[in-house]
């Protein structure tokens, strides 16, 4: 007889499914998502219902383990943490606490396990901060800039649309708990229409799929609400109400007439003009924005004026209608309570996570001495790999990597210490597309002797003398702390009532029509369209050595880095994407090995001759292991650590590269 216990999944997705596993001696043997959930929906994506192949995986760190003459020495918990908390206060000694860094991500989105005991130990430390701007911070600022927030339409109101425009966003890959609604829009006539360099999966079942150049989305949206001011086909009354700064908008707007805007951005005019024309008369009209769009060197810029649209054309008073890249911004948890700032002995630095390699080998005052990683995999998905690599291999640097398996980061480790999965431990999750708050309880028992990141750092505090009494919080404490927020959003939330119903919705309203009466920004200050550097219309000389834009778009059957551990995410992730006409004239055929190379790195993937990019532009689906590909050398090789416009991210998607077919090895004659 099975057990079905209920958790949440903790990935980097917006959907946020919760789920249940199966249980059959003891052992979780099947993962299905929770049919009572409205956005879950009874399924889960193809990458976490195999996830147990993650748990119960050979290569699971199970015990902590030390580097001894170059191997590895399974050692004691109480070992590991005596030395790593010894070595953390030599170092303090000598070079004070703000040469410690942590670095971490969303390894998992849980709170606790993401942004809690963490938080607080490092800063009770007084260690360095860490800006974690590597996936959302420019697309963060953006929105906020136009819309003041980071809050959108719901997914499930997606069904009343009539146009769905999914621009940057391949649902089908990274969103596939949105399809269902889209599913039902078009069923009722709603037309979806992809904006995307690569036609993707989600794409390829549009009605319209137009691919702008990589980072030129502004101009493309600048050309769109040219017409739309240009055609009066502006909701004027809720210009007047519900916004301030249209004339500027509309100012600058006058400069990008489709065949200026299609010039800058490589959509045909008439598409341009299709579209304004769509996303202003077929209401409610929606835009699914994703993450895509502002990894690029004005891509704050972009998503700003992405979100100004659905103002210009009132959506935002339809349910249905407006627009989608968080939902964020509605769990408005206690994080003063959560991650105690107030324990720092006085404000340290902040140092910006997307140029790692750049602090590892350059920071002065003090340089960094130890690094403590976790829930992240730098060495593989940092920008500007083998500058990270080199900071990592830097001589006298401590460091000390949590993980579940032997990731590229944790090859490079001290101390390797093992942490549960989302499967064997309590963690509040909230979600960035969708407003539902969950509660995850362990499925699960930990594999070897694994410890959730809570535990490890409560314990490391113990070492340290860190007798504050937050430090012996257990996981219930922190949720209700967490919990007790003050927010309208949250009120009557607590951990009892999402004990028992799992999932609670946040209080925003029945429907939710954030903007329906505004304010939305319409300033156009700082939103002129400048083609990127590193773009075929930029710098002049950096294009003509290296003709391609490489997009290094996430990998529909991976998440980051997390399913490295597949053969068949890995093949995926060895491919590069080639149009015929770029292939040509190079002598590339599917299945030949190819260089691809840049002033920052080269690295070897194998062709994929296809129709799916246009010409100029090559994909490598991310994020694989280096230690997975020819030489150690990953696709962030080649990315760049130039930062974002505004809210400091990568640029990882505006990257010249140049591909010539490599004549020193065989090919495969296949790809995957
Ligand atoms: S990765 Fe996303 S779609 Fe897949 S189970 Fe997790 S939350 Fe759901």
């Amino acid at each position: 007889m099975r057990e079905r216990r209920y958790s949440v999944c903790a990935l980097d997705c917006p959907d946020c499914c919760s789920l249940f596993v199966e249980i059959e001696d003891g052992r979780g043997v099947r993962l299905g998502g929770n049919p009572a959930h409205p956005v879950t929906q009874g399924f889960l994506c193809g990458k976490v219902a195999q996830y147990l192949d993650r748990v119960y995986s050979a290569q699971r760190i199970l015990y902590p383990k030390k580097r001894v003459n170059g191997g590895w020495e399974r050692i004691s918990w109480d070992q590991a943490l005596d030395e790593i908390a010894g070595r953390l206060e030599a170092i303090i000694r000598e070079s004070g606490a703000e040469s410690i860094l942590p670095y971490s991500y969303a390894g998992t989105m849980g709170y606790l396990n993401g942004s809690g005991m963490d938080r607080r130990f490092f800063h009770r430390l007084g260690a360095s901060r860490l800006d974690r701007t590597i996936c959302s911070s420019a697309g963060g600022a953006g929105l906020t800039a136009a819309l003041g927030a980071r809050v959108g339409a719901p997914p499930e109101d997606f069904r009343f649309a009539k146009l769905i425009v999914a621009w940057g966003a391949n649902i089908h890959g990274t969103n596939i708990h949105l399809w269902p609604f889209i599913v039902e829009a078009r069923r009722r006539g709603a037309r979806l229409v992809v904006i995307d360099p690569i036609r993707t999966k989600t794409a390829a079942l549009a009605d319209l799929h137009l691919a702008p150049y990589p980072g030129a989305d502004l101009a493309l949206a600048l050309g769109v609400a040219h017409v739309i001011f240009a055609e009066g086909l502006e909701d004027r009354d809720y210009i007047e109400k519900c916004t301030e700064g249209a004339d500027s908008l509309r100012r600058l707007a006058a400069q990008y007439p489709p065949q200026r805007a299609g010039s800058l951005c490589g959509v045909p005019p008439e598409d341009i003009v299709r579209l304004a024309r769509d996303l202003a008369t077929s209401q409610p009209a929606v835009i699914r924005l994703n993450y895509g769009v502002q990894r690029s060197e004005r891509g704050a810029a972009a998503v700003r004026a992405i979100a100004m649209i659905p103002a210009l054309t009132g959506a935002w008073r339809h349910r249905g209608g407006g627009l989608l890249l968080t939902t964020s911004g509605a769990f408005q948890i206690n994080r003063q309570a959560l991650e105690r700032p107030d324990l720092q002995p006085h404000p340290t630095r902040v140092l910006n996570m997307s140029e790692l390699g750049r602090i590892l080998t350059e920071a002065s005052d003090p340089p960094i001495k130890a690094l403590i990683v976790y829930n992240c995999n730098p060495a593989a998905i940092a920008p500007d790999q083998n500058r990270v690599v080199a900071g990592l291999r830097r001589a006298g640097l401590f460091k000390v990597v949590l993980e579940q398996l032997q990731t590229d980061t944790a090859d490079f480790a001290d101390y390797v210490l093992p942490v549960t999965t989302f499967l064997e431990h309590t963690d509040l999750y909230f979600a960035y597309g969708h407003y539902h708050m969950q509660l995850g309880r362990p499925a699960l028992q930990p594999p070897g002797e694994a410890k959730p990141n809570v535990e490890i750092f409560r314990l490391l505090a113990e070492r340290m003398g860190f007798d504050e009494p937050c430090f012996r919080e257990t996981e219930d404490d922190m949720i209700r702390a967490a919990l007790d927020s003050g927010s309208p959003y949250l009120a009557g939330i607590t951990l009892e009532r999402l004990e028992a119903e799992r999932s609670v919705r946040l209080n925003v309203g029945e429907p939710f029509l954030p903007f329906a009466a505004g304010r939305v920004n319409l300033d156009a200050t700082g939103l002129d369209y400048e083609p990127p550097l590193e773009s075929r219309l930029g710098a002049a000389e950096l294009a003509s050595r290296y003709p391609l834009e490489l997009v290094s778009s996430k990998n529909d059957d991976g998440l980051n880095s997390t399913f490295g551990h597949r053969p068949r995410v890995e093949a995926q992730n060895s491919l590069l994407w080639i149009h015929p006409q770029d292939a040509a004239p190079r002598g590339i055929e599917s299945g030949h090995r190819v260089r691809v190379f840049n002033g920052r790195g080269a690295g070897e993937w194998i062709a994929k001759v296809c129709e799916d990019v246009r010409p100029g532009v090559v994909r490598i689906p991310s994020v694989g292991w280096n230690k997975n590909r020819p030489g150690g050398a990953g696709v962030n090789v080649l990315t760049s650590s130039r930062l974002t416009d505004a809210g400091g991210g990568p640029t990882f998607y505006n990257c010249l590269v140049q591909v010539v077919r490599c004549v020193d090895h065989s090919d495969t004659g296949s790809y995957a």
